[in-house]
């Protein structure tokens, strides 16, 4: 599925740290974490294609 390519292309391998109520569109919203590092790395809601990057 595209979206899950965009997500390894972005976040590359994460695990999922909580799921909240997208904002935007009601659907899950995604926080994801780096499975190495165990930061959080980022968000995304595939109901609106929404992703975005953290950078600290
Ligand atoms: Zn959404």
């Amino acid at each position: 599925m595209y979206f899950d390519h965009l997500l390894d292309a972005v976040f590359g391998i994460r695990k999922i740290f909580h799921v909240i109520e997208c904002e935007v569109c009601g659907f899950d919203e995604v926080y994801y974490e780096d499975v190495e590092t165990k930061k959080l790395v980022g968000r995304a809601c595939s109901h609106c294609n929404f992703v975005q990057k953290f950078d600290f």
